[in-house]
């Protein structure tokens, strides 16, 4: 069956609250004719959530959070839960991203964790996973990011891997300029969507859209997403600027 691409702009910690409702003005326009056929969100970071969400009924966009606590509530000074996000009007969470698993420590037991709150509350979860430069030229890309992908998911149905979406974003690509070409980047989508068939089975494996991350930009975005297995793509600093995530996803393709 044909994937419905998923493109996602993941803003980090970039936008005061003007910025992000002026570049949601500038995407909503544009963005309307291809709602049907490509998925999109944008990531703003927590302050701009409702703001931004204020401005989507209607639209073809949907609202993403970057980040969010496993607990519902509780004394954990500075953090944001599930139940808060899904009050703020967010559909998404991404969870695992690198720049998190690198500054923050976080690990596959967590991410596991935050992935349980997140479908609690009926929101929908984008899972990173990615290999460093070293990882990779040390032969470990596969093992590495199926041993990701099988911490994060551990203990998951059916059901609910069929509300993930997966990004594969090698760290060596991230913000950096180099993106791994089309043909590194289906190796390692063809062998998560084989794992995930291992663990969830085909016909569920074949619904899950995964994302290619890392240095998307509009001149290389169509020949990513041509490939088989290359569900859309999760971006960084491209999503930034309007024209340049208009670009990309006006690329995006069903596959
Ligand atoms: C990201 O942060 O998820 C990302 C892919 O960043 P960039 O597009 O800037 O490499």
């Amino acid at each position: 069956m044909a994937r419905r691409p998923f493109v996602a702009g993941n803003w980090k910690m970039h936008t005061t609250v003007a910025e992000a409702t002026a570049l949601v003005r500038e995407l909503k326009g544009s963005l309307a004719a291809v709602g049907d056929r490509v998925q999109v969100a944008v990531a703003p970071p927590f302050t701009g959530l409702s703001a931004v969400a204020a401005l989507l009924p209607g639209t073809a966009l949907e609202l993403a959070a970057q980040n969010c606590h496993p607990s519902p509530s509780g004394a954990f000074t500075g953090e944001v839960s599930a139940p808060m996000l899904a009050d703020a009007g967010v559909r998404w969470v991404i969870l695992g991203h690198s720049e998190r698993r690198q500054y923050f420590g976080e690990t596959e037991g967590l991410i596991n964790q935050k992935l349980a709150a997140v479908l609690k509350v009926g929101l929908s979860a984008i899972v990173c996973v990615g290999e460093t430069l070293a990882q990779r030229e040390a032969g470990q890309t596969l093992a590495l990011v199926q041993a990701q992908l099988q911490g994060c998911l551990a203990g998951f149905t059916e059901a609910q891997a069929s509300r993930l979406v997966v990004a594969y974003e090698p760290v060596w690509a991230i913000g950096t300029g180099k993106t791994a070409t089309a043909a590194q980047a289906q190796e390692v989508h063809a062998h998560l969507r084989a794992r995930l068939a291992d663990r969830f089975g085909a016909d569920v494996a074949d619904t899950i859209r995964i994302q290619y991350g890392g240095s998307v930009k509009p001149g290389n975005a169509a020949q990513l997403m041509a490939e088989a297995d290359i569900d859309g793509a999760l971006v960084g600093g491209a999503s930034l600027e309007a024209g340049d995530f208009i670009a990309i996803v006006k690329a995006a393709r069903p596959s």
